[in-house]
């Protein structure tokens, strides 16, 4: 399966019935989005979407109401690595509830360096324009849920 690609105006979501690449605003992910062309309902995001540069975060993070996760990792951090298959099937399990985005610190530094990050992977998670909370470390998945939880990005 392709990944799903942003930049600054959206998501690109494939349809699974016509197979129409679709453009989905940043704050229009959780409104169930239809496809432009055949009218399916879109699948979710179920993989984390890359980030590619600092216009892209700001666009991913400033808008939207559904609960976005970013993990700033790199390429040479192993615990990173570790993580990535978590947030995989993570966001496979909460799609349509929490969106899960990937940011490379070494590619784009800015928003890591405005964060503060001491040590990476860290997840930092944002709702509404609003940063509600950081995790450091590769964490299990079920740790990473109470957290998402407890910081008011995961309701249920
Ligand atoms: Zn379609």
């Amino acid at each position: 399966m392709a990944n799903h690609t942003s930049n600054e105006q959206g998501v690109t979501l494939p349809c699974a019935e016509c197979k129409a690449g679709n453009r989905i605003p940043w704050d229009r992910l959780h409104q169930a989005p239809k496809c432009g062309r055949c009218k399916a309902f879109l699948p979710g995001i179920d993989r984390p979407v890359v980030l590619p540069d600092d216009a892209t975060f700001a666009a991913a993070t400033g808008t939207g109401s559904l609960p976005l996760v970013v993990d700033f990792w790199a390429e040479w951090c192993a615990p990173c690595r570790m993580l990535a298959p978590t947030l995989e099937s993570l966001a496979e399990d909460l799609e349509g509830a929490v969106v899960f985005a990937k940011l490379d610190t070494e590619a784009v530094p800015g928003p890591g360096r405005s964060l503060g990050l001491r040590s990476i992977p860290t997840l930092a998670l944002y709702r509404r324009g609003e940063l509600l909370g950081q995790q450091a470390g590769a964490h299990p998945a079920q740790t990473i849920r109470q957290w998402l939880r407890a910081a008011g990005g995961l309701d249920g």
